[in-house]
């Protein structure tokens, strides 16, 4: 099964409901960064709620969130958009696992206290920005937290990952996110909430072969409800050569000179870890090209004073 995430909504229940699988995202996020087994499973959740929250987002909007807790596996940074584009890296992907990769491993490896930081460029003149501080040590509780608290929306979250029996990588990984429709207060989500708890966890329907769809199905209990859409989640990165090369262009002159003086520069992108490398002729131009902008810029000064 590839990964998606299923948006539906649900007028008489008075909720919208996400569904996504996200194993090959999880699983790329790890690859990307070589990460050991309890980085892999934090990437996972994180992976997982970035594509959940991307999915509330409309066209062109784009999130961010960072988890930056004081555990060793450092700070965890997601990014994801509406279109179901994601891409994330965690700081520390090499810290040891201790026995258990389960959620409350995960947790202690991210930290139990720190702070939950949601960034949103909704197309607007500012971005949007919220902070709330870590409390729960699993990571669907703090999303969940903070959708209740800084964007007041009574929302449900839960995500799960299962790891191979190996214990190594990611064997499936998914979650479910519900919220309450405008106009609807707690009492619907409770109900919605309350068969979400007497339910497998969201892991291990996956795990059983159950689709976003089956899931969605199981939980709505014949309540009626519409699929708008599914949409494929991808790990996605938004560098180039090109945006690495305009990188270098703002560098100060003598900071290029310097590279200019090593022969080569490498930029290693840290979200995805694709590298793309400066020859020493074109450190040169793209120096030559950085001394003409700034005269240019320079001369239209002197003109316009
Ligand atoms: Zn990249």
């Amino acid at each position: 099964m590839s990964d998606y995430v299923l948006r539906v909504l649900a007028k008489d229940a008075g909720v919208r409901v996400l569904a996504a699988i996200t194993t090959g995202l999880a699983r790329e996020a790890a690859e990307r960064h070589a990460a050991y087994p309890i980085a892999s499973a934090a990437l996972a959740y994180g992976m997982t709620a970035g594509a959940l929250l991307g999915a509330l987002l409309k066209v062109q909007e784009r999130v961010a969130l960072k988890v930056d807790g004081d555990g060793r596996l450092g700070k965890m940074i997601v990014e994801a958009d509406a279109y179901g584009r994601a891409r994330g890296y965690i700081a520390v992907p090499d810290a040891v696992s201790g026995e258990s990769l389960g959620r409350e491993a995960v947790g202690d490896a991210l930290g139990k206290s720190g702070v939950l930081t949601v960034v949103k460029d909704l197309r607007l003149r500012d971005l949007y920005r919220s902070a709330t501080a870590l409390e729960y040590g699993e990571l669907d509780k703090e999303i969940e937290h903070y959708l209740n608290q800084s964007e007041q929306i009574p929302s449900r979250v839960e995500i799960g990952v299962v790891m191979d029996e190996e214990a190594r990588s990611i064997a499936v990984c998914g979650g479910l996110l519900i919220q309450a429709l405008p106009g609807h207060g707690h009492e619907r989500l409770e109900r919605l909430a309350e068969r979400l708890d007497a339910q497998p966890p969201v892991e291990q329907l996956l795990a059983q072969g159950e689709t976003p769809e089956q899931i969605v199905d199981r939980l709505m209990q014949g309540d009626e409800y519409l699929a708008l859409d599914t949409t494929p989640l991808t790990f996605s990165c938004s560098c180039s050569k090109d945006r690495s090369a305009k990188a270098l262009r703002m560098l100060d002159p003598e900071d290029q000179l310097a590279l200019i003086a090593e022969g080569e520069a490498i930029i290693d992108c840290h979200f995805c870890h694709a590298r793309y490398t400066f020859s020493r002729d074109e450190l040169v131009a793209l120096h030559e090209e950085a001394l003409l902008e700034r005269r240019s810029l320079e001369q239209d000064d002197t003109e316009t004073q």
